[in-house]
């Protein structure tokens, strides 16, 4: 497992059968007649501003200018590749998490440990995989940040060059994260030097015909990040945070699953919590953008944030989607300027509602990106498959996670939030160019088709 966010991974290809792997292979997917071979690299949260600052450097210099690859809320590795795949979502958030049937947490480290089953694949993008690191890498990220990622790199590149050239072949590099969380920008710049020069020798032996795609899952932020005083502000405003709620009522209870150090929460409420109420408290804590959570009995996505509270709603009319949003009280999410230009241009109708298109056009690059779409379906979509009560984004700057990791490291980056810098992930290729942003949930053709 890794100490920063090990949610990534908890099936290492190390511990697998051979006839396991064998099986999974058959299930990848085929390239499609007609168009070059693909070569289709992830690279572990490595921000667009960075991949386009080493671009302006001379590095990846076969690629087409990257796209903003717009990662979903909260900006975390299975939960963005899963819909940058169009796979199946994973059961929770991170490898811990709050199973809303079982009433209980689940999963965590020991997930980490023994062979690969069917029950411990987060989500079918899994299947796709043809590299990923072994295990024990996850482990050494911490302490032999370079070796390990030389490592990766030399295990990715005889993978690759061995397997048949008639197939696509779909990596996925997690080394980055780790040398980001733990690195910051100047470690990761060396590392991506190291990773051009490789793509260089790639492209000679695989021949320039062959397409590299290199993408990321989620970005990061790039600042210094500390931990959120959550369980202490829950506990002094009257909450008990809980691991499970078998029992049939207790105080008001909250479970809290709290594993990597990213800048996100998922809360969990007990029948008796309020999840209005429950949002309300944590506008007081430092650290804490905004929660959000479904109405009461309703179809809006409610926001409450210390600079105000907000609802978002959604509506399909013949087969086109429009959002709305209403400022109750201050802007939470930055758009009463956008909302008035929408206005201003005759974009709104009586209601005050614009096309899903429309807002995704003024708000690719705006603080919170594609920020309507994006926060209203983190809680009404099934991004996971236990969906948070109130879905906490921080503040650039700080984590939640387990106390256990967080004793452990300094954190120089992190992810996680619905912030810019972490939900800026990018995309660009040898052959295609691709427009200014992609959202997650339509780049499976571009990644696969
Ligand atoms: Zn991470």
């Amino acid at each position: 497992m890794s100490i920063i966010c090990p949610s990534h991974d908890p099936t290492p290809l190390v511990t697998a059968g051979e006839g396991e792997v064998e099986a999974r292979a058959r299930l990848r997917v085929v390239r499609p007649q007609g168009r070059p071979r693909r070569l289709l690299l992830c690279l572990d949260g490595v921000p667009f501003e960075v991949i386009s600052g080493a671009k302006s450097r001379g590095m990846f210099d076969d690629f087409e200018e990257p796209a903003r690859l717009l990662s979903p809320f909260p900006t975390l590795t299975n939960v963005a590749l899963a819909e940058m795949l169009g796979a199946t979502p994973p059961a929770g958030y991170e490898s811990l998490y709050f199973d809303r049937e079982a009433k209980e947490l689940r999963g965590g480290v020991r997930k980490y440990i023994g062979r690969r089953t069917p029950d411990k694949i987060p989500s079918s993008y899994m299947d796709e995989l043809d590299y990923q690191e072994p295990l024990a890498f996850e482990f050494l990220i911490y302490v032999a940040t370079d070796a390990v990622w030389r490592a990766d790199m030399r295990r990715f590149r005889e993978r690759f060059l061995s397997a048949p050239p008639s197939r696509d072949f779909f990596g996925f590099l997690k080394a980055t994260d780790g040398l980001l969380h733990i690195g910051g920008p100047e470690r990761l710049t060396v590392a991506l030097q190291s990773l051009d020069r490789l793509l260089r020798e790639i492209r000679e032996a695989a021949g320039s015909e062959t397409e590299i795609v290199l993408f990321s899952d989620h970005g990061m932020n790039l600042v210094e990040n500390r931990r959120v005083n959550l369980l202490t502000h829950l506990g002094g405003n009257g909450y008990e945070v809980v691991t499970n709620m078998r029992r049939p009522r207790g105080k008001r209870r909250v479970s809290a699953p709290g594993f990597g150090l990213c800048g996100y929460a998922a809360l969990y409420c007990g029948d008796e919590t309020g999840r209005a109420e429950l949002a309300e408290t944590l506008t007081g804590l430092e650290g804490v953008d905004f929660s959000v959570y479904r109405e009461e009995g309703g179809r809006a996505a409610l926001v409450a944030g210390a600079s105000g509270r907000a609802r978002i709603e959604r509506r399909e009319r013949v087969g086109e989607t429009f959002y709305r949003y209403e400022q109750l009280d201050g802007d939470p999410l930055g758009l009463n300027e956008t909302a008035r230009s929408l206005g201003a241009e005759g974009r709104l109708d009586v209601n005050g509602f614009a096309r899903d298109a429309d807002w995704l056009a003024r708000t690719w690059g705006h603080t919170y990106p594609d920020a309507l779409a994006n926060v209203y379906a983190s809680i009404y979509t099934p991004r996971v498959q236990h969906t948070a009560d109130v879905l906490v984004s921080l503040r650039d700057g700080y984590y939640y996670g387990a106390t256990s990791f967080s004793r452990m490291v300094r954190l120089l980056a992190t992810h996680g939030n619905a912030l810019r810098s972490s939900s800026h992930a990018f995309l660009m290729s040898t052959h295609r160019a691709f427009p200014t942003h992609v959202r997650s949930a339509e780049a499976r053709p571009v990644l696969r088709g």
